[in-house]
Formats: structure tokens, C-alpha cells, sequence
């Protein structure tokens, strides 16, 4: 059987998991520079009879790659230029998705061994 902690340890305990989130939350990339998608390259021949890609190496083309609810799907081309761009915002969608499971995870401690503090009366409607 565990042994019951005192008040003290597990105020370090709750103050230990909250200084995670935190330090989680403060290492994120900023909300705004994500974006949900698999990126790839392909590589396409134009067609034309007399373009390098006829005979040699075909063209090199960047895509994202979005699936939605009911299997569409949906692809954008990536300028080579962006590329960089978008694979960071794919990388930052991940690590978004990560860190809510992360904080999901330190919460469900939390609850679990009842360090959460007892919700505060509602406060006054506004006027
Ligand atoms: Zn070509």
C-alpha cells in the first residue's frame, strides 16, 4: 500500500507537475505557425518533347497533403521557396499535437491523485 503523503510533498508534487507544463508550454513554437498536412516531393515529367525531363531526371515538385473527415483529400504544390516554411509548420503541427497529450497526461495525474485544487466559486455575472 502507498504510503499517504503529507500536505507538504504533495504541494511539491502539484507544484512539480505544474512547473512541466509549463516549461512545455514555453518551449512550443508559436500557435500560429502550423499547419496540418504530409509534405512530399514527386517527380513529374511536363511532357514536353523537348524539355530535360523528357530524357533525363523528372522535375522535382514539393506537395502537402491534407486528408479530411470522410476520407477527401486534398493537395497544395509547395514554391521551392516555402518549402522550408511549411516543413517547419508540419513539424510544429507535431509537436502542438505532442504537448497536448503531454499536458493531458500531467492533468490526468493530477486529477488522479487528487492534487487539484477544489474549483473557486463562479465568479459574478457581468453587468
Ligand atoms: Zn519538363
Amino acid at each position: 500500500m502507498k504510503a499517504t503523503k503529507s500536505p507538504a510533498q504533495r504541494a511539491t508534487q502539484a507544484a512539480r507537475l505544474h512547473a512541466r507544463k509549463d516549461a512545455l508550454l514555453a518551449s512550443l513554437p508559436p500557435f500560429t505557425d502550423l499547419l496540418r498536412g504530409s509534405f512530399f516531393v514527386r517527380t513529374l515529367r511536363c511532357g514536353k518533347p523537348s524539355c530535360r525531363c523528357a530524357t533525363g531526371k523528372g522535375h522535382r515538385v514539393a506537395y502537402v497533403s491534407v486528408t479530411f473527415p470522410g476520407g477527401y483529400t486534398q493537395q497544395l504544390t509547395v514554391p521551392q521557396a516555402l518549402v522550408p516554411v511549411v516543413r517547419r509548420w508540419i513539424a510544429n503541427y507535431q509537436r502542438w499535437w505532442r504537448a497536448i497529450e503531454r499536458v493531458s497526461e500531467l492533468n490526468r495525474r493530477l486529477l488522479r491523485e487528487r492534487l487539484l485544487p477544489a474549483a473557486p466559486p463562479p465568479a459574478p455575472a457581468a453587468r
